[in-house]
Parts: C-alpha cells; sequence; structure tokens
C-alpha cells in the first residue's frame, strides 16, 4: 500500500463524527480549556496515529488525553502520561528527545508508531462499548498499513482486550503487567503494560523500571536497528 492510503484513512478520521457524545465533549473541552492553556488553540478534533509507517512496533493507548492530545492535536502529546511514555521511549532509542509538548516540536519516533482505541477524549476517560466499536475499526485499518509489524503493545486493559481479540487469541489471556503472547497470521507478539496514567505512575502501580523492562523486551523482537 502507498502513503496515498494512509492519507485517506487519514483524512476520513479527521472528519470523523461518529460518536454524537465524543465530538460533543471533545469540542465542549477545546472551548472550555484548562485555566493553565487557556490562550492556546485546543485541537478538538479526532486524533491521528503518530509515527513510524514502516513501524515494527506499534503502541496501543486508550483514547486522547482531555488537555494533553485533545489540546495538542498529537497522540501523547503534552500531558503526564505522555510526558512518562515518550522518556522510556527517548531511553530506550525509539525517538529522538525524550519531550512531548507541542505538535512542531521536533520529535521523531523511530520504529514505532502510536495509536488509540478511541480517536476523540471521552468524558472520565472511559469509553462506552459503542464507542469503541465506532472507533476500532481505524485501528485495523492502520493495522493492516503496518507491513512490518512484529509486536503490538498494549497499554491498560481495554486496549489489550481489542488487541487480542483483533489476532484472534484463544483463549484469550486476562490482562496482566508484563504478559507476552503471540498471535495473528503472520504471528505477532503482544505484550501487556499497565497503561503511564497519572493515576497508575503517582501510585507506584507503574514505575519507570516496570516500563523500562516492557520496552526492552519488546526491542528483543524487533528487527531493525534503531540506533
Ligand atoms: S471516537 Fe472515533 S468513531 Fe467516535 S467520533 Fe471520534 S473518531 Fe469517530
Amino acid at each position: 500500500m502507498s502513503l496515498e492510503t494512509w492519507k485517506e484513512l487519514e483524512e476520513e478520521i479527521l472528519a470523523c463524527r461518529k460518536c454524537e457524545r465524543l465530538v460533543a465533549w471533545r469540542e465542549q473541552v477545546a472551548a472550555t480549556k484548562r485555566k493553565a492553556f487557556r490562550e492556546q488553540l485546543y485541537w478538538g478534533k479526532p486524533v491521528l496515529g503518530f509515527g513510524d509507517y514502516q513501524a515494527e512496533m506499534l503502541i496501543v493507548g486508550l483514547a486522547p488525553g482531555a488537555h494533553g492530545a485533545n489540546r495538542t492535536g498529537r497522540m501523547f502529546t503534552g500531558d503526564s502520561s505522555g510526558d512518562f511514555l515518550y522518556r522510556a521511549l527517548y531511553k530506550a532509542g525509539f525517538s529522538n528527545q525524550p519531550n512531548a509538548s507541542h505538535r512542531d516540536d521536533g520529535l521523531q519516533l523511530r520504529n514505532v508508531y502510536i495509536s488509540a482505541v478511541c480517536r476523540c477524549v471521552p468524558p472520565l476517560n472511559k469509553p462506552t462499548p459503542s464507542e469503541v466499536r465506532n472507533c476500532i475499526p481505524y485501528l485495523h485499518r492502520e493495522i493492516a498499513l503496518l507491513h512490518n509489524l512484529r509486536v503490538v503493545v498494549a497499554l491498560g486493559r481495554i486496549a489489550f482486550e481489542q488487541v487480542v481479540t483483533y489476532f484472534g487469541l484463544s483463549p484469550k489471556p486476562a490482562f496482566q503487567h508484563g504478559g507476552c503472547y503471540r498471535g495473528g497470521l503472520p504471528a505477532i507478539t503482544i505484550l501487556a503494560s499497565y497503561h503511564p496514567s497519572r493515576q497508575n505512575t503517582q501510585t507506584g502501580r507503574l514505575t519507570e523500571q516496570m516500563f523500562d523492562q516492557i520496552w526492552a523486551q519488546a526491542k528483543s523482537f524487533l528487527v531493525r536497528s534503531i540506533h
């Protein structure tokens, strides 16, 4: 497939208004803003996947953060979850810089593509099952375009369940941090990690060391050098 096909998919996602509740919420958050960002123009639209179209590794999160990706317009950019994720990816060699503050900050990913189950911010970070059903075909289409895919890292239970369903793992494994599975044809590796949400990182449920181990493990399944 050509880049043109990525372009078509991205244009379709950007124009999507399938989920009435999420369209209203993403626009409301963008209009009301957080005080610290009141001078900024919020993105307030569906957020596209981000990274290397030739990637061997895909990271799947849940949905844009209200004042992170829904503000900046790039996955995991501009909030504490993103700070935690991008620092870890940089340490592991997957990016050219450890920080992600806005869309034009120069961040480049190497051999990794980042996407999510839902492209629009949900109230309380909780998409409904029907909203997930509406949005998940976009992730499936991205997976089909990632021709070099070898590893998928699912951040959190919802992403993990969607990924193991897509790759047809049977019986379905229960989510556990560090879980590692094989599925699909041709087979790819699926790794489960706690989501780097503030709730998980500030309580110590997910430490930097635990997260570093996920990326070290993921790297062991890749062929292309990232250094
Ligand atoms: S969450 Fe996905 S399906 Fe729903 S409106 Fe946003 S882009 Fe469309």
